[in-house]
C-alpha cells in the first residue's frame, strides 16, 4: 500500500487526507504542531460520520479510512512517502520553508506536489530538492466531493513525474485537467475575476449579498453564487490569488476589490472563521449586507 504525506491540515489538507485515505492509501497528515494536525483529523472523523449517517459509507469503511490517517507535528514521519502533498497556507515563504524541511525525508522516488491555487510551480520548483519530481496538484473544495484535479507540470517536471501524478489523481477517482504553469492555471483564472467583480458590485452598493448570489445562481445556472463560493474558499485565499494574478501579469484588471481587502483585514475569512459575506453563527447562513 502506498503512503502519502499531506502537509497542512486545514480545510484542504484534511479534505485531501480524507479522500486519499478513502481510496485505500495510508496517510501521514502534518501541520505546525500535532494538536493542529489532530484537529484536521477530527474534522475528517466528523465528515466520515456524516457520510455514515447518510448511508453513503459503511461504518467499517469509515473506521478503516480514519485508521489509515496518522497525524504528526513534523514532516519526519513522511520519510519515504510515495507522494508528499503540500497544502499549507497560500504564502510562498511558508511553502518554501516547508520544501526545505521536506528535503530530508524525500526518498529517491518521492514526488513532491503542491496544492497551491496560484503560485507559479516553476518558480517554487527551484527551492525544492529535485525540480524534476515537483509538480502542481490542485484539488477543489470540498475535496472528497469535487471530481476534478488540475495537474500542473513546471518547466523542469519530468515526464515520469507527470505520468505518475496523473495516475495517482485518477486512483483517487478524480478527473484530470492538465494546465500549463500560467497564473491561476485554468479554473481559478476564470473564477477569481468573477468573485472579485462580485465583491466590487457589492462594495459599490449595486445589490445585496443575497441578490448578487441569487442573480448568478439563477441567471448563470451556477449551483452557488460567487459570494457564497468565496466564503467557502476562504476570503484570505481569494485575496492571495487575485494578488498573485495581478503581480504576475501586471494587469490592473486583477486589482483586488477594496471590500475584499477590508474583510480579510477584519478577520472575516468566510466559513472557516464563522463570518464572511454570510454569518455562520446560526443554523443557516445569514447575508451580512
Ligand atoms: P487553511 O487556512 O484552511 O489551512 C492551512 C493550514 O496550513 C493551516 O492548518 C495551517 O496551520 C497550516 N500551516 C501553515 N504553516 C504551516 C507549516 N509551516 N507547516 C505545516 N502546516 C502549516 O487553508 P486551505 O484553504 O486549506 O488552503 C491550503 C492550500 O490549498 C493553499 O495553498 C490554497 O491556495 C490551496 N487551495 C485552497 C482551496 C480552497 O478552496 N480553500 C482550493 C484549492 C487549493
Amino acid at each position: 500500500m502506498q503512503t502519502i504525506g499531506v502537509i497542512g491540515a486545514g480545510q484542504m489538507g484534511s479534505g485531501i487526507a480524507q479522500a486519499v485515505a478513502q481510496s485505500g492509501f495510508s496517510v501521514v497528515l502534518s501541520d505546525i504542531d500535532e494538536r493542529t494536525a489532530g484537529r484536521g483529523r477530527d474534522g475528517v472523523a466528523k465528515a466520515l460520520d456524516r457520510l455514515v449517517a447518510k448511508d453513503k459509507v459503511t461504518p467499517d469503511d469509515a473506521a478503516a479510512a480514519l485508521a489509515r490517517i496518522a497525524i504528526s507535528g513534523t514532516v519526519a514521519a513522511m520519510s519515504g512517502a510515495d507522494v508528499i502533498i503540500e497544502a499549507a497556507t497560500e504564502r510562498e515563504d511558508v511553502k518554501r520553508r516547508i520544501f526545505e524541511s521536506v528535503a530530508a525525508v524525500m526518498g529517491p522516488d518521492t514526488i513532491l506536489a503542491t496544492n497551491t491555487s496560484s503560485i507559479p510551480i516553476t518558480r517554487m520548483a527551484s527551492g525544492t530538492p529535485d525540480p524534476a519530481r515537483f509538480i502542481g496538484l490542485h484539488f477543489f473544495n470540498p475535496v472528497p466531493v469535487m471530481g476534478l484535479i488540475e495537474v500542473i507540470p513546471g518547466l523542469a517536471t519530468s515526464a515520469e513525474t507527470l505520468a505518475r501524478t496523473r495516475a495517482f489523481a485518477e486512483a483517487l477517482g478524480k478527473q484530470v485537467v492538465q494546465s500549463q504553469d500560467e497564473p491561476g492555471f485554468v479554473v481559478n483564472r476564470v473564477l477569481l475575476p468573477m468573485i472579485n467583480e462580485a465583491v466590487f458590485v457589492l462594495g459599490q452598493g449595486t445589490a445585496s449579498v443575497a441578490d448578487i448570489d441569487k442573480g448568478c445562481r439563477l441567471g448563470l445556472n451556477h449551483p452557488m453564487g460567487p459570494l457564497e463560493l468565496a466564503d467557502f474558499i476562504g476570503l484570505d485565499t481569494c485575496l492571495e490569488i487575485v494578488r498573485v494574478l495581478q503581480a504576475s501579469t501586471g494587469d490592473s484588471k486583477y486589482r483586488p476589490a477594496p471590500l475584499l481587502v477590508k474583510y480579510v483585514e477584519a478577520g472575516w475569512l468566510g466559513r472557516k472563521s464563522g463570518r464572511g459575506f454570510y454569518d455562520y453563527a446560526g443554523e443557516a447562513p445569514v447575508p451580512t449586507r
